[in-house]
């Protein structure tokens, strides 16, 4: 019998303790100050509905509630993540369900917005690039100004002109695009940023299958269209004329700007546009090109030391 009798009161102190953490369990949870709103709007809500979804009412507590709990999308501490749940009282029941949060909305708006700087090419650093992270000097003060000029004035109707930013190699004129590109993002402008090489490859290969136009159509229409290191290729007649010269032209009539970055001036860069293909000095389509170029930008010298020997 004495067995028994042992299993018997064990049993009936582990349901005591079952029984006591039960009820410290629902203390805790009608104490939450969402459920204990939650049951104040509703008080039709019956003592059995509450015992029927207390694990429910228990899983509302244990998760971040209107984010309250995680510092971004990333960092989401809840069951489903980007997931934030709600209580509801619907036909006689507590149901718990969950709705995508503020961060993650705002986790996606971002993503969209990183869509809008449509820079195939460029490197991470750039893309990341903000004005407030430029340095401060005198040599670049004259672009950080006419950069800061063009945001402020796109943040009513976008400036026709964009800025042909020529300097040496490494002073940081193609980070100053990126963190362009990125202030006019938060605009919800969106900027086409290509490294002029790669924006001639990428014609090239699409000769092949038949996508030139489609692709010329997309730099012509783009908000703002961001060359970096015009001069720095060799360029057919062809791409010089056909490419470039009809996206600019495009440009110049549509009044919409465009920025380069080269380490020649505009001046340098006619002369390289008028020997660079090999049907000898072209004087007259060069100075064309350039006219359209001097249309849709203005040119600001950057200077200063290498920056690249800080890397
Ligand atoms: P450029 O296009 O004139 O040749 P870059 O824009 O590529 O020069 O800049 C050279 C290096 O210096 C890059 O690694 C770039 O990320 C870095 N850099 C330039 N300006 C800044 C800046 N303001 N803050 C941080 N890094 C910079
Ligand atoms: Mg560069």
């Amino acid at each position: 019998m004495k067995p028994i009798q042992t299993s018997l009161r064990r049993w009936m102190l582990d349901n005591e303790s079952f029984k006591q953490r039960h009820e410290a369990m629902k203390t805790e949870v009608l104490r939450h100050p969402h459920i204990a709103q939650f049951l104040k709007e509703h008080p039709e809500i019956t003592e059995q509905a509450i015992e029927k979804r207390l694990n429910k009412l228990y899983e509302y507590t244990t998760q971040s509630i209107h984010c309250d709990q995680c510092q971004s999308f990333d960092k989401c501490k809840n069951i489903v993540k980007g997931y934030s749940p709600i209580l509801q009282f619907i036909h006689g029941e507590i149901h718990l369900s969950y709705e995508k949060c503020s961060n993650h909305i705002h986790h996606e708006k971002m993503q969209e917005k990183q869509n809008l700087i449509q820079s195939v090419y460029m490197p991470k650093e750039i893309l990341n690039a903000r004005m407030a992270d430029l340095f401060p000097d005198h040599h670049r003060a004259e672009a950080t100004k006419e950069a800061d000029l063009f945001i402020n004035r796109a943040k009513h109707t976008l400036p026709e002109k964009g800025i042909f930013l020529t300097g040496p190699f490494g002073v940081g004129k193609t980070y100053l695009l990126g963190a362009i590109a990125n202030e006019l993002q938060k605009l919800d402008i969106s900027s086409m940023l290509i490294y002029m090489p790669e924006f001639v490859r990428e014609i090239r290969e699409a000769i092949k299958d038949n996508t030139v136009q489609k692709k010329v159509n997309l730099f012509k229409k783009a908000d703002v269209l961001m060359l970096d290191d015009i001069g720095a290729e060799t360029l057919s007649a062809w791409f010089r004329d056909e490419v470039l010269g009809s996206i600019l032209q495009y440009r110049m009539m549509e009044k919409l700007p465009v920025f380069f970055t080269s380490n020649y001036t505009m001046k340098q860069l006619e002369q390289i546009l008028a020997t660079s293909t090999k049907n000898g000095v072209e004087e007259v389509k060069a100075g064309r090109i350039m006219e359209r170029i001097k249309q849709v930008s203005k040119e600001v010298k950057v200077a200063g030391e290498n920056r690249r020997n800080f890397d």
